[in-house]
């Protein structure tokens, strides 16, 4: 990381693509703002950066993102309050995670300073397309991809960095049934569970489609060698409330460091809200649900913020969950969001 240039190109595009947008019926991530920002490395070191109108890319066939996945990405939103000033919700860990996931994938750290000031140029350049009002957000995807040629199965001596930015009102529409794996797993010890690889991602479609045909949207993974304890869902952490109590599981090499989860235990503890961070086993919530004391199960990621779960299958069994009149997801979901659309104070400093 010697070098680094902070001076960001920017090209502007000659016309906006922004009122060919539908904002009021968007599907998540399919439309993309009018900007993007891309920095290649090369010969060692990152590259200048460039922000420039979003459009394709050209790479080798032969690029070895293609053939080995080193590829790695992030997930983030921008929110805009009432007097249109524009908000990112603890940024700074994204950054982090960022260059924790490249670390395990052998990609060269991305500086944060320039990824922090290139985000600031971009939103400023695409402010436009964050709208008001509550679930409206600009979602951020930071990527790095492997661009050299070659099929040699080593590591990539070239990369592009990139953020992309997606209008999003909420990422689930429906209600959310899961199911707890018993036979595939995400990840493994000593694995890349915990690192945001593109890889962890394509590997979950062909259980999740599985799945969707018995009637369940999400897996909430379970630990590869006993499928025993619950860890996380496909794009969320997951929180299990049994009685008053808060659950989820501690995070591991298997588990991502999610930012929402980390968000909603510093808020229980902050609302007095009893959170135990642990191993939680298969067989004691199935046993919670059967005793009538299972009151929630919610989904934490940026996404969704909170996203509540309706019920789940074990092994052949399904379970419904009723809905709680002093529900912690509906609870956690108000209290994060009036923090991200500055509707309240931000007493632990997550804005930016
Ligand atoms: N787990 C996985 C596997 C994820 O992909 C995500 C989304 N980044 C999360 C959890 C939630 O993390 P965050 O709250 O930082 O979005």
């Amino acid at each position: 990381m010697k070098n680094v240039p902070l001076a960001i190109d920017v090209v502007e595009a000659k016309a906006s693509r922004i009122d060919s947008v539908d904002f009021e019926n968007l599907i998540f991530g399919n439309v993309f703002a009018d900007h993007m920002m891309e920095c290649d490395f090369k010969d060692g070191q990152w590259q200048n950066p460039v922000i420039k109108p979003y459009g394709p890319i050209q790479l080798d066939p032969s690029a070895k993102v293609f053939h080995y996945g080193q590829a790695i990405f992030e997930g983030m939103k921008a929110f805009k309050d009432d007097e249109d000033q524009v908000w990112l919700f603890r940024p700074e860990a994204n950054i982090e995670r960022f260059n924790i996931s490249s670390k395990r994938l052998a990609i060269p750290e991305f500086p944060k300073e320039v990824f922090l000031e290139g985000l600031k140029t971009l939103l400023n350049l695409d402010r436009d397309w964050i709208k008001k009002g509550f679930g409206n957000s600009l979602y951020i995807r930071p990527f790095v991809i492997a661009t050299e040629p070659g099929v040699s199965a080593s590591p990539s001596k070239t990369y592009k960095f990139m953020i992309i930015c997606s209008p999003a009102k909420a990422y689930y529409s429906g209600e959310v049934r899961v199911f707890f794996a018993d036979k595939y797993s995400r990840a493994a010890d000593g694995g890349v569970g915990y690192a945001k690889a593109a890889g962890n991602y394509g590997a979950q479609f062909y259980p999740t489609n599985l799945a969707k045909e018995q009637g369940y949207q999400q897996i909430v993974w379970t630990d590869a060698s006993t499928h025993e304890y619950l860890e996380e869902a496909g794009t969320m952490n997951i929180f299990f409330r049994v009685g008053e109590k808060l659950l989820t599981a501690p995070t591991s090499d298997r588990i991502l460091d999610g930012v929402t989860r980390r968000s909603v235990i510093a808020l229980a503890e902050e609302y007095n809200i009893p959170v135990e961070v642990r191993r939680v086993k298969v067989a004691e919530i199935v046993e919670a649900a059967k005793k009538g004391e299972l009151k929630e199960i919610f989904g934490a990621g940026t996404a969704a913020t909170i996203n509540p779960v309706k019920g789940f299958g074990n092994k052949g069994e399904k379970f419904e969950l009723q809905d709680q009149e002093d529900s912690y997801a509906t609870f956690f979901k108000k209290k994060l969001m009036e923090i991200q659309y500055n509707k309240a104070e931000d007493k632990f400093g997550w804005r930016m």
